[in-house]
């Protein structure tokens, strides 16, 4: 029998889909570091899709009808238990992608604010509440609510399995949706303990389950007829799952790679742009989605910014152990794009200030600088995803912003000066769904603010209010409340009634 939530009990439900490893075939999961087995987790078939897909739309019917309120309180309690085996999640996350224990639990303490935000918010963001009525409809009362979609199938990138999962799923299940995730074929043990650590709560209503297997398993999920597919991977992956979904005119929400500008204007305050950068190009070895590829300095502070960075970059120890800085490059198909992307720069007249192709000792990478690199060669265009940091001199601002907007991706970018004015009239400039001004990566902290990007670094919103609305349909509901005095629709209107309506349209619209 489920666990009861503050009175409330999971009334009885067909039994959940978990993954077992009783198929045919098999999906194991490897500790990067070691390449010592973790686990072994059901390569799952359509049919067990299909099941697991019935049973969220079964459960979705409950959750559903329980309201803002009471999912509130299902989600906390589920928060709680997240917390309390924070570590045991954080051991999965660090021995699946192999990123130092401290960096996992971080990722976890994230993830829970933005549960956390997600349940207490739900309610203002998506009741039901009056709109203007505007001049024609003074007898009416205008309402608009959010109703969830029903079944949300997630699909989950190993770089941050826990973040930027529940960055979906927890934003989905406050708007009352019920979701089937399916996690990187890298990640499943930490897809597994998430469904889990739902099911222990409320064993009964699979709200929460994962689907465990490989690529296909992805592509079975964009077409088995879930209400939205909320895509996080690279922008290869979501053109195939746009496709898949195109069929079933499945909507979906895509949240892919970057390649992240870093400006340092001729006033940045060095040291810390010099921490910044650090951070965001070597920190959890490049693998960020939002982290910085590409720094554009100006020419005046250009060999001081150099000259630190790399001297920084010298004291970072990728490795095995927890006081590591950083952890191996975890899909080991990853080290050949960042062998080709240090060689083609190279090949097109950069200079390696720091490392070049033999700073690869698989499945580390040591921190990697290239100076005065080509505009168009791949360590500009492409995403890199690894500790390999591209930096540029820039004549004035103006040459930083147009090289930064000048990609492909548009995902976050950060501009480094002491004026804030400069700093605001830049953020606005640049081509990315979200600005850091002498910071990186900070947005992630904060759960009111939407994330996401533009081109082909994807489209939709996680996080914050837009986050909640992107896995809801707005409804508006319009009442008559009295036979107003101007009636326009009807066919019985009065000749009267319309003179007077275009004259009053005429005084508002079409003067001055
Ligand atoms: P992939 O595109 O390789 O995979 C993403 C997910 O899609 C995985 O679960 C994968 O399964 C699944 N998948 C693979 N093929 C298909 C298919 N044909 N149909 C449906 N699903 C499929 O990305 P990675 O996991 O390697 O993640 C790294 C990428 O994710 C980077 O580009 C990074 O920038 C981006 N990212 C973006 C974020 C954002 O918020 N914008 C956040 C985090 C990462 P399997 O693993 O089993 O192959």
């Amino acid at each position: 029998m489920a666990e009861t939530v503050n009175g409330t009990e999971a009334p009885d439900a067909p039994a959940t889909a978990t993954p077992s490893t009783t198929g045919t075939r098999v999906l194991t999961s490897f500790d990067p570091r070691t390449g010592e087995v973790t686990g072994d987790y059901a390569q799952m078939t359509a049919s067990e899709l299909t099941r697991a897909v019935r049973e969220a739309r079964s459960a979705q019917q409950w959750w559903g009808n329980l309201g803002f309120s009471g999912r509130k309180r299902w989600l906390l309690d589920w928060k709680r238990s997240i917390a309390r085996s924070a570590k045991d999640l954080a051991e999965a996350v660090a021995q699946e992608t192999g990123k130092p224990y401290g960096d996992a639990y971080l990722e976890v303490m994230l993830a829970v604010e933005h549960l956390d935000w997600a349940a207490r918010n739900a309610r203002d963001v998506l009741g039901r509440h009056g709109v203007h009525r505007g001049l024609f409809a003074k007898n009416q009362v205008a309402t608009v609510g959010y109703e969830p979609y029903g079944v949300v199938g997630v699909i989950g990138s190993w770089n941050y399995p826990v973040f930027s999962a529940l960055g979906s799923i927890a934003y989905a299940m406050a708007a009352g949706n019920s979701v089937v995730f399916k996690p990187s074929e890298l990640t499943p043990g930490v897809g597994t303990q998430l469904a889990e650590s739902w099911s222990r709560l409320a064993p009964n209503q699979p709200v929460l389950q994962a689907v465990t297997g490989d690529g296909s398993t992805g592509a079975a999920l964009c077409r088995s007829r879930v209400d939205k597919i909320a895509f996080t991977g690279s922008t290869a992956t979501a053109r195939k799952v746009m496709a898949a979904c195109a069929d079933t005119l499945t909507p979906v929400t895509i949240e892919s790679g970057g390649k992240d500008a870093m400006i340092v204007h001729v006033d940045a305050d060095i040291e810390q742009a010099v921490e910044a950068a650090l951070f965001g190009a070597f920190g959890n070895a490049g693998q960020t989605c939002a982290g910085i590829e590409r720094i554009y300095v100006a020419e005046s502070v250009y060999d001081r910014f150099l000259q630190q960075f790399v001297a920084g970059a010298k004291r970072l120890r990728p490795g095995a152990d927890r006081t590591a800085s950083y952890g191996p490059i975890t899909n080991d198909a990853q080290i050949e794009v960042i062998r080709e992307h240090i060689r083609d720069a190279i090949a097109h007249g950069a200079t390696a200030a720091l490392g070049g192709p033999e700073s690869i000792r698989e499945p580390y990478v040591e921190p990697v600088i290239l100076t005065d690199v080509s505009e168009d060669s791949l360590a500009v265009t492409a995403e890199t995803f690894g500790p390999v940091a591209v930096v540029n001199k820039v004549k004035d601002l103006s040459d930083a912003v147009a090289r930064a907007n000048a990609s492909a991706y548009g995902l976050g970018a950060s501009i480094f000066t002491r004026d804030l004015k400069t700093a605001q009239r830049t953020a606005e400039r640049l081509r990315a769904g979200v600005v850091t001004i002498n910071s990186v990566l900070g947005f992630a902290a904060v759960p009111e603010l939407p994330f996401g990007g533009v081109g082909d670094s994807g489209f939709g919103r996680v996080h914050g209010a837009d986050g909640l609305r992107e896995f809801s349909r707005s409804k508006a509901i319009v009442r008559r409340k009295y036979k107003g005095p101007f009636d326009l629709f009807t066919l019985d209107r009065k000749p009267r009634h319309l003179r007077i309506a275009r004259a009053v349209f005429k005084a508002r619209h079409a003067r001055g």
